[in-house]
């Protein structure tokens, strides 16, 4: 559902993302993880379509995101880590606006939007202006709309911060329930109890390199640990930071 290859971007003389490759399958949820600064936004960007690589490929759905950015675009939902939304208009109001920007037709519009409101627990704030909402609020507001066109993958950028735990715990749900019924989740996070929880793969990036890939048992391997949470492997893994998988 996924497929990155040879995947670079370079601002300047600074290599953000630097030869990546990865796929990732239908139905799974992929946790990115990494320092600070290790590339993992700017390759969330690239995965979204709003920023170009410098070189290499992103495929979605088998779709080249460069050759065909709108067609690419329509089967993947983004959740930036900061929302950005126009706070004068209403729930809807803006549901309709993303709506429209995926060319859904009005009927389907009215019954997305409806079910995206109640699983998020909006639907009483449908008609009200978004500058009154709390950051919780518009972080799931955001949700809405990355789902509202029913996308086949699902980009997320850190989707805990800034929740409180009930939330957290309202995504983690809805996150699993994505993969069961066949969505694919890419997800960053520094988060990584929750990555160790709902990721079937982790990958490690690392000054713009992918340094490890399996399941976190297969990064205990690597980091040859046995008795270890993710945490400690991470830790073991970015100090070993020589120890690159072959790309
Ligand atoms: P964090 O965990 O702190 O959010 P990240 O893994 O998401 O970090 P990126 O934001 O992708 O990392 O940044 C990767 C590198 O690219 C960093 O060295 C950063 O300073 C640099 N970078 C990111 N955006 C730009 C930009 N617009 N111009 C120049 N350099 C940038």
């Amino acid at each position: 559902m996924i497929e990155i290859k040879n995947l670079t971007k370079k601002y300047g003389k600074i290599t953000a993302v630097d030869r990546l490759n990865l796929s990732v399958d239908r139905g799974e949820i992929f946790g990115f993880i990494g320092p600070n600064g290790a590339g993992k936004t700017t390759t969330i960007s690239m995965m979204a379509g709003l920023l170009a690589p410098t070189s290499g490929s992103i495929k979605v759905c088998g779709i080249d995101m460069l050759l065909h950015p709108r067609l690419a675009k329509q089967k993947i939902g983004y959740i930036p880590d900061r929302p950005y939304i126009y706070e004068k208009l209403t729930a809807m109001e803006f549901l309709k606006f993303t709506a429209d920007m995926f060319k859904m037709d009005s009927r389907n519009f009215e019954t997305r939007a409806e079910a995206e409101l109640i699983r998020f627990s909006l639907i009483d704030w449908a008609d009200e202006l978004i500058e009154s909402f709390s950051h919780g609020m518009k972080q799931r507001l955001i949700m809405c709309a990355a789902l509202i066109h029913d996308p086949e993958v699902v980009v997320v950028d850190e989707p805990m911060v800034g929740l409180d735990p009930s939330a957290i715990r309202m995504v983690r749900l809805l996150l699993k329930e994505l993969a069961a019924s066949g969505t694919t989740v890419f997800m960053s996070t520094h988060t990584l109890y929750i990555a160790q929880d709902l990721c079937d793969q982790i990958g490690v990036i690392h000054k713009g390199r992918l340094i490890a890939r399996g399941t976190v048992e297969e990064l205990k391997q690597r980091a040859r640990v046995e008795k270890a949470d993710l945490e400690q492997v991470f830790m073991i893994l970015i100090e070993n930071g020589e120890l690159r998988i072959e790309s």
